[in-house]
């Protein structure tokens, strides 16, 4: 919706990225469907999607990139869901990882390739016995000269067995969480491809590092300083989440709100029923608050404010939206939406996905109440 999103490029550019959006996923729609039905990952379209600027939204464009900010990348996240295009999440993430935290070597050498979806980045965070808990993380890397040796196990890692580099999150003894850059091929790991019921483009894997050898030039940001640098990319990666759930909402919307307006019940259609229009308003005024906290936290990010609060709430609201809104299409479609040659089913699966990563349902209402149950001014409620 936009409202208020302050986009650097201007309204225009909006409706431009949306139409060309459009077009490209219709162009490859068959492509696109084959490989969501083969739980596999189209590599050339995320490359088309590349030079287009939309795997590098953050980027600058003398490193590959678009050259916009946070809400640019909101604004492609909301497009690509939209229209049922690869989303460019995980490389984002990769991408606000170098631009926050790279050495000058680390960003020249990764950076570009990222942005323009030639490097394919993955993370390597949750393991089989963890994930919620980053505490509970038990993955080491041991110091050996200039080297690291990581040992450990890892899990749903999107694009985890296509990947070139791969960010792997590990202990390192008496300093604590630490963040390596791992190139994949060379650390020869074992990595097996999984099979997800949402987000099917991006395929996950398991992967297993038995003493793998990075040189201590690997290490993002500080050693001991993993908490660090996990919180200052998914504080800005929820927000690529809450669009993503906006786009898959309104598109549900959009599509069973066009069925119910023609199909026939009796001597109306099924939108002329006052059930159904109750159902129309109270998914568009969900999606339409999740838009709007979506937004402010956009424009507040950009400005360089701390958006922990506003981006826990912008995802948590979008999730709910997305929910009602998917769930409450099938009022208006009915056994319409009970084939594979509809994509409701695959909307409801693909949303479970970001309740789950990225930050669950639950992990972000345990941070809004800590943070209002232990601010002085309750925020804002005093
Ligand atoms: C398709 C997919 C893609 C993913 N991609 C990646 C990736 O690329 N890289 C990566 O590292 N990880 C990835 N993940 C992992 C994802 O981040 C974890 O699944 C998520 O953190 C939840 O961990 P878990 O599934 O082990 O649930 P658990 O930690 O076992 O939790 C189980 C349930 O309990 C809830 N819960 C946990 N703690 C609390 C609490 N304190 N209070 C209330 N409820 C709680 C959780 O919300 C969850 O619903 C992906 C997962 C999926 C399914």
């Amino acid at each position: 919706m936009y409202e208020t999103l302050e986009t650097r490029f201007g309204h225009e550019w909006v409706a431009t990225l949306r139409s060309e959006v459009g077009a490209f996923a219709e162009q490859n729609g068959p492509e696109l469907e084959r490989c969501r039905k083969a739980g596999s990952f189209p590599a050339e379209l995320y490359q088309e999607m590349g030079k287009r600027g939309w795997i590098g939204p953050i980027t600058p464009t003398d490193e590959g990139g678009l050259g916009g900010g946070v809400p640019e990348y909101c604004a492609v996240c909301e497009e690509v869901a939209r229209h049922a295009l690869i989303s460019p999440q995980i490389s984002v993430q990769g991408q606000q990882w170098l631009l926050t935290w790279g050495t000058p070597q680390q960003r020249s050498r990764y950076l570009p390739g990222i942005a323009r979806g030639e490097l394919i980045f993955a993370e390597a965070i949750s393991e089989p016995e963890a994930a919620s808990s980053l505490r509970a993380l038990t993955a080491t890397a041991e110091k050996d000269g200039d080297e690291f040796v990581i040992t450990g196990r890892k899990t749903h890692v999107n694009l985890g067995a296509q990947a070139d580099v791969i960010l792997v999150y590990a202990n390192v003894k008496d300093a604590g969480l630490t963040a390596f850059l791992v190139d994949a091929p060379a650390a020869r790991l074992e990595r097996r491809q999984t099979d997800p019921i949402g987000l099917r483009l991006l395929p996950t894997a398991e992967m297993d590092f038995t003493s793998v050898r990075v040189h201590e030039s690997s290490v993002l940001g500080e050693v001991g300083r993993g908490f660090d640098t996990f919180l200052t990319t998914f504080n800005v990666s929820r927000l690529g989440n809450a669009s993503e759930l906006i786009g898959f909402a309104e598109r549900a919307l959009a599509n069973a709100i066009e069925y119910a307006k023609v199909r026939s019940v009796g001597s109306g259609t099924v939108a002329d029923f006052q059930g159904i229009q109750w159902i129309v308003s109270d998914a568009y005024a969900r999606l339409y608050a999740a838009s709007l906290a979506r937004d402010r936290a956009a424009n507040v990010a950009e400005a360089g404010g701390d958006v922990s609060l506003l981006t826990t709430l912008a995802k948590k609201l979008a999730i709910e939206a997305a929910e009602y809104a998917i769930n409450e299409c099938f009022s208006l479609i009915g056994s319409h939406g009970l084939y594979t040659d509809t994509d409701y089913g695959q909307l409801l699966q693909d949303l479970k996905v970001y309740r789950v990563a990225g930050g669950s349902l639950e992990i972000l209402r345990n941070y809004v109440a800590r943070r209002v149950l232990g601010s002085e001014t309750l925020e804002g409620l005093l």
